[in-house]
């Protein structure tokens, strides 16, 4: 039998960061908290590696963005969960997990007890393998999900300025990686098969403005169609992406970036799982009163719209992590997890929030010429949703208050033309 801990997180990302954070803050004995992480570096904001990391100049690196600076708060190196006598256990995959036993098996055959788990593993990127794409072993295709990738991706794009680059994918991980690709000199097409960019959350008329804007930095759109093969050259290396048309698009690197699927693997058949994650409660405990799930992997009752969902962004995985902690440590005064949804994307100098829900109808407002406008969505004569680019800290803020009021509205011109002054009224 190996060691022991009253408390485990098993993965070391974003909320196994914030998660040991509020143990911190709340309190805990020296030899309390182990992380297990198949990572090779302490937390990080994960965010960090499709924006400031990818830059030309300037760009970030360890230690700058650990947890948790993202909300300006301590940034915890490895030397801080030292500090704190928190065992955190890097290059550590878990093989398997026993809820029965209450132990965890790890990839250096070591077995570890825990008398309260966190599940904190996150998510995988999907690959075009998956897809039945072929030739998608060739060198040069990279993927978005953690600092190796991250690192790889940099060193290709450096020695490929001036060259062709393919983005595969058209949501908010292939936009952001498509503008660090122009910004480093790489000619950028970008493939999807939606009509427009970020279709999860955008409208035709927003997705307009970005496709415009990138499209006068260079990036070429190719919409509503998907790739079938990739062709390498005889060194194994990417040459061209093959489109379903038989369209050959030239590529000296190729970024994919098609969606996530959260890690339950380890845990399915011991946990209920819904919406493709771990099922928790308001609390974020599992179908096992010792087993909590947070982040990315988590499905849970989002009290505000009275349905379960899961969210693949960093201010849900920092709050839930916050969350579960504090039902942990203080299961007396804990209320239920009310999350008010949040995501933001930053590319080039164009910056944007969301809060709310983007269901019902959508009403845009402000210049788009400018580059300051935004959107509110109504559903059944609810404001549900607000969206705004190039806004200040009070402008988001006022958003964030609004989303949560869910005000009625009785004449939707009216906000429209009102605008951002309709949530700095509130
Ligand atoms: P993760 O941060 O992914 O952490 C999971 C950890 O568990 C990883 O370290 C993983 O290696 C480890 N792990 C998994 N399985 C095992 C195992 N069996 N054994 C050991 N370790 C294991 N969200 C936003 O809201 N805005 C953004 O702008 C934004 N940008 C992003 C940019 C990129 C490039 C990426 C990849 C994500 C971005 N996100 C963004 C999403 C956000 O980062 C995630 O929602 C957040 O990281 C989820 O946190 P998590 O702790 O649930 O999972």
């Amino acid at each position: 039998m190996g060691r022991s801990f009253r408390f485990v997180i098993l993965g070391g990302g974003v909320s196994a960061g914030y998660a040991a954070l509020e143990f911190v803050r709340l309190g805990i004995p020296a030899g309390d908290l182990c992380i297990i992480t198949d990572e090779a570096v302490a937390p990080y904001e994960r965010p960090a590696l499709s924006k400031g990391f990818l830059l030309p100049e300037g760009a970030v690196r360890l230690p700058a963005f650990h947890t948790c600076v993202g909300v300006g708060a301590e940034r915890l190196t490895a030397r801080w969960y030292k500090e704190h006598g928190i065992e955190l256990l890097l290059n550590t995959q878990v093989v398997s997990v026993d809820l029965k036993r209450q132990t965890l098996l790890t990839s250096a055959k070591e077995t570890i007890a825990y008398l309260t788990l966190i599940v904190a593993t996150g998510a995988r990127v999907l690959r075009l393998e998956e897809f039945g794409v072929t030739g998608a072993d060739a060198r040069n295709i990279f993927y978005l999900r953690n600092l190796h990738d991250a690192t790889k991706l940099v060193e290709a794009m450096q020695s490929c300025s001036g060259g062709k680059a393919v983005v595969i994918g058209g949501g908010y991980i292939g936009m952001e990686c498509a503008a660090a690709l122009v910004s480093n000199g790489v000619h950028v097409t970008m493939v999807f098969p939606e009509s427009h960019c970020i279709a999860r959350l955008f409208t035709p008329q927003i997705a307009t403005f970005y496709e415009d804007y990138y499209t006068r930095r260079g990036v070429v759109f190719v919409k509503g169609t998907v790739m079938s093969t990739f062709e390498s050259d005889i060194d194994g290396k990417v040459a061209a992406v093959v489109l379903k048309d038989g369209t050959r698009l030239p590529a000296d690197l190729v970024v994919v970036g098609v969606g996530i699927r959260p890690n339950t693997t380890l845990l399915e058949g011991q946990l209920t799982m819904e919406k493709g994650g771990i099922k928790v409660n308001g609390k974020m405990r599992t179908s096992n009163s010792t087993v909590y799930a947070v982040g990315d992997v988590a499905a849970f009752p989002l009290k505000m719209y009275g349905d379960v969902r899961r969210l693949e962004h960093v201010d849900h995985a920092r709050k839930s992590a916050a969350h579960a902690v504090e039902s942990i440590m203080h299961p007396e005064r804990a209320k239920d997890y009310d999350y008010l949804p949040y995501f933001y994307s930053r590319v080039f100098s164009l910056s944007w929030q969301f809060f709310g829900d983007n269901s019902g109808e959508c009403l845009l407002f402000g210049d788009l010429k400018s580059e300051k406008f935004g959107a509110y969505w109504v559903d059944r004569g609810r404001l549900v949703g607000a969206f705004l680019e190039g806004g200040s800290k009070s402008e988001y803020a006022a958003l964030a208050v609004v989303a949560r009021k869910r005000p009625m509205v009785e004449d939707v011109q009216l906000l429209a033309g009102q605008g951002i002054k309709f949530a700095l009224a509130l």
